[in-house]
This record gives C-alpha cells, sequence and structure tokens, in this order.
C-alpha cells in the first residue's frame, strides 16, 4: 500500500473517516482536512515549466502550445500569468523616461507611400 498523507498539510498521521464515491476517506489528525487516497490533480510543474520557456523563449502562441501539449489555450494563459505574477517588479532607474518611436511615421515622413509600400 502506498503511504498515506494528507493533501493539506503532508501529515501521515490519520484515521478513517468513512467512504466517499465510493473511496476510502481519511481525517488527518494533524490539521483535521479530510482527503481520499487519490493521487493529486492537475498537470505536473515541469509541463508548466516548460510552457512558460516555449512561450518566452521560443516565441511560440498560446494555442499552438496547448495543441502541442493536448491542454487548452486557456490553461496555457493561466500558467503563464501566474508565473509572471510571482515574478519580481523589473528595477527600473528613475532617471529613465518613456520613450516611444514612431519608425513608420519617420520612414513614411521622407519617402512617397509608394514607395515605402514597396521597400516593406
Ligand atoms: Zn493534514
Amino acid at each position: 500500500m502506498a503511504t498515506l498523507s494528507c493533501k493539506s498539510c503532508g501529515g501521515t498521521d490519520a484515521t478513517k473517516s468513512g467512504f466517499v464515491r465510493g473511496l476510502q476517506r481519511y481525517r488527518c489528525r494533524t490539521c483535521g482536512c479530510n482527503f481520499t487516497n487519490t493521487p493529486p490533480t492537475g498537470k505536473p510543474a515541469a509541463m508548466k515549466a516548460m510552457v512558460v520557456l516555449l512561450y518566452a523563449m521560443g516565441n511560440m502562441s498560446l494555442g499552438m502550445i496547448g495543441r502541442i501539449l493536448v491542454v487548452s489555450d486557456v490553461s496555457v494563459l493561466r500558467w503563464v500569468r501566474a508565473e509572471a505574477e510571482a515574478l519580481p517588479d523589473p528595477a527600473v532607474p528613475a532617471d529613465v523616461k518613456v520613450l516611444v518611436l514612431d519608425e513608420m511615421w519617420h520612414f513614411v515622413k521622407n519617402v512617397r507611400p509608394a514607395l515605402a509600400l514597396a521597400r516593406l
């Protein structure tokens, strides 16, 4: 028999506490949480880490990552957002000013539109 551990605190001291959906239910003596001896749900952390790498470094779309890993694109989006929210704020020096460059405007201003499109 596999070791029995609480899904909330990880404690191994548990007592039987009836049945739920045909499965034996246990009650943790440490935290009082009820649980069954079933494998944890959800995708492994390694898959989520690979999703973040593919999105950030592989420049793949959320939908393409989802199709490759056979998960929904919404799940991929949630994993990427969760990792992004866990990151610390970037350290930006106070003397940096926001500068928006409109390169296309400068390009079109100096060249006729037909030539500008032809050069693209
Ligand atoms: Zn517990």
